[in-house]
């Protein structure tokens, strides 16, 4: 069977602004600093806490720069985040989340991730096997699985991160410790925080549950080194 094999245009990384989790919020930000890249990122998708009277950030939006590149992408197309950590969207493309909701249920205090994957037709790999796709996509439940073994894995994985973060914010929501609710922020707010941060607060063994605590120690070691 024919398997997708990323050409190497780079391409994905002038296409669209970049999805992060909370938690790639952190390590993004703090990867731009090490490298002292400037880099533009906001709040996405919020849940409004009630008790601290602000917006908790499950996802934020990391913007293409003014070449319309990500400010990441080398001059020659290289990911300067690859051998570090490349976000979770960048390794799970082409097959990206096409509608990310988050369900919230305030009677058993619940935040349930719902995402659809699709297969982005702006990727050429995919327009030239857009005939095999579409006859198997929806045909075959292990296509994709065995289509792009890689990106399907990196996928499974960010669901399973997206997971960890609404599982732990449903248990604080439990606890009384925060108050959840749907509520767009206002214009121009900044009343935000982000979920990592905000659950690392009690979860001190977050960055092992998600399995990134090394990727912070060697930026944090980087970081020493050039201080
Ligand atoms: S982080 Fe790397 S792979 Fe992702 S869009 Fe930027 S340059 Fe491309």
């Amino acid at each position: 069977m024919i398997r997708f094999k990323c050409s190497l245009t780079g391409l994905c990384c002038k296409a669209s602004p970049i999805t992060l989790q909370s938690f790639e919020e952190m390590l993004v930000s703090l990867l731009a600093e090490s490298m002292s890249i400037d880099v533009e990122i906001a709040p996405a998708y919020t849940i409004y806490d009630a008790l601290s009277n602000q917006w908790i950030a499950l996802s934020y939006t990391l913007y293409l720069n003014d070449d319309n590149r990500c400010p990441f992408l080398s001059k020659n197309n290289m990911c300067l985040l690859h051998s570090i950590y490349k976000p979770f969207i960048c390794r799970t493309y082409p097959y990206v989340p096409r509608e990310v909701q988050y369900l919230v249920n305030s009677e058993l205090k619940l935040i349930i991730p719902q995402v659809v994957y699709g297969v982005s037709t702006r990727c050429p790999v995919i327009e030239a096997h857009k005939p095999l796709i579409s006859k198997y996509f929806e045909a075959d439940a292990n296509f994709i699985k065995e289509y792009m073994p890689n990106e399907y894995r990196a996928a499974m994985e960010a669901e399973r991160a997206r997971l960890v973060i609404t599982t732990l914010l449903s248990n604080l929501w439990r606890e009384g410790l925060v108050e959840l609710m749907q509520k767009p922020p206002p214009m121009g707010s900044d009343r935000f925080i982000n979920a990592y941060s905000l659950l690392q607060r009690y979860n001190p063994r977050l960055p092992y549950i998600l399995g990134i605590h090394g990727v912070v120690e060697k930026i944090k070691l980087a970081k020493a080194a050039n201080d």
